[in-house]
């Protein structure tokens, strides 16, 4: 018997321990629990589970498989190394996995538009992927500046017939793009839905995106028992907002034996300032309407964050992740911008499996801490996404 119970989590008002709720305006509150009433009750309908079941396997491709990466173990001389390969799936990476989900759900609720904010732009190809097959009206808000690096992501939205709204204020980069998507929200929230990108927000998002992503843990657990009869020893996964993570770790959570690890991005050095270690440097406070660890400056300012992943660079993260830290049932490392670019190289060239920089941070710890570990260890890296959109990127850094 486990001494935790994490199935009651969160609870009604959305804390993970003291972590979470709704730090909003009590109008936004109330359109908020109106869309927790609809999920609570239309996810439990067949139609809804139907539906997310069967576009899971024909459409994302699930389950995605758990790869042995027997060469890249045996060079370490460690532990054995699986890769759970959520790169495989349609679009590339897991986020498909909760933006199907929030867009079937916008659906049901008889939403007009769901309307997000993306930064590098997976965020916004994932929820137009989603958005084009359901048939609903999606309207993406993105940096001028990001559009201008991010090429490749930006036609794609573009060509998958979402509504790309160039964000030109402040610094035109991802802050302005949410504050312009969240003002485009508050016109019409009976109507609109706002798709947020990970496991933060307020109260349910946190909630719901786990429940979403939650598959990825559930298959592995399956796919393990019924390989080794066992369970991995350890769980990687890298950390942003959080949802690939707490996506693997779920299924997980009363399995003590398990150890639970989620990897930030040490970017330059933590003495350096340039970096996203939120778990690691952070303090308990409030971002984005939920209370969660934040990098924050002197005065109380969310700090400017750095990481060679776009997707990793965040300066809060979810509730749930906060209060499995401070439980001590999960452990938060870091593994550096170098460390991540060593390990995208080593995969890549000893697996043939080219993962996203994201992902990298989770292999980096993997080859680090391997080796101290016996050959009986298992343990499971989850590939968040595949490494496509990061290689021009390494490849000029690089000079190949
Ligand atoms: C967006 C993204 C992440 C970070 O998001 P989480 O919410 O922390 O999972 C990680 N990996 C990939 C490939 C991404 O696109």
């Amino acid at each position: 018997m486990s001494k935790y119970n994490f199935s009651a989590m969160p609870d009604a008002q959305g804390y993970f321990g003291e972590y979470g709720g709704q730090i909003i305006p009590p109008e936004l509150q109330a359109v908020m629990n109106d869309i927790d009433r609809a999920y609570e009750e239309i996810r439990q309908t067949p139609e809804f589970q139907q539906e997310l079941k069967t576009l899971f396997a024909d459409y994302i491709g699930r389950p995605s498989p758990i790869f042995h990466a027997r060469r890249l173990s045996n060079k370490l001389g460690g532990a054995q190394i699986f890769l759970k390969r959520e790169d495989l799936n349609h679009t590339g990476a897991h986020k498909i996995n909760h933006c199907l989900g929030e867009a079937l759900l916008a659906k049901y609720m008889g939403k007009t538009k769901v309307i997000a904010e993306t930064g590098a732009g997976q965020h916004g190809v994932a929820l137009a992927t989603a958005c084009a097959l359901v048939g609903i009206p999606c309207e993406i808000h993105m940096g001028q500046v990001d559009i201008e690096k991010e090429h490749p992501n930006v036609v794609k939205m573009k060509i998958l017939g979402c509504d790309l709204i160039p964000v030109t204020r402040g610094t035109a980069t991802l802050k302005d793009a949410v504050d312009s998507a969240f003002e485009e929200y508050l016109k019409d929230p009976q109507n609109f839905i706002y798709a947020i990108g990970s496991v933060v927000g307020p109260h349910p998002f946190p909630k719901m995106v786990r429940d979403f992503q939650s598959i990825i843990g559930a298959e592995a657990r399956e796919q393990f028992l019924s390989r080794f009869n066992a369970l991995p020893d350890y769980l990687v996964a890298c950390v942003g907002g959080g949802c690939n993570a707490i996506g693997l770790f779920t299924a997980f959570l009363e399995d003590e034996a398990v150890q639970l690890i989620g990897v930030e991005p040490g970017g330059k050095g933590l003495d350096t300032g340039l970096h996203s270690a939120t778990m690691t440097l952070g303090k308990p406070s409030s971002l984005h309407g939920m209370k969660c660890y934040v990098l924050e400056t002197e005065d109380g300012e969310p700090m400017p964050v750095h990481s060679i992943a776009s997707g990793l660079d965040y300066p809060g993260v979810g509730p749930q992740h906060c209060y499995l830290k401070d439980l001590g049932r999960a452990q938060y490392e870091t593994a550096t911008d170098q460390e991540c670019l060593d390990a995208f190289m080593t995969l890549s060239r000893v697996e043939g499996i080219i993962p996203a920089l994201e992902s990298s941070h989770a292999v980096a710890w993997a080859i680090r801490n391997a080796p101290k570990l016996s050959p009986e260890t298992r343990i499971l890296v989850n590939i968040s996404g595949r490494g496509d959109k990061d290689a021009d990127y390494v490849a000029n850094l690089l000079g190949l």
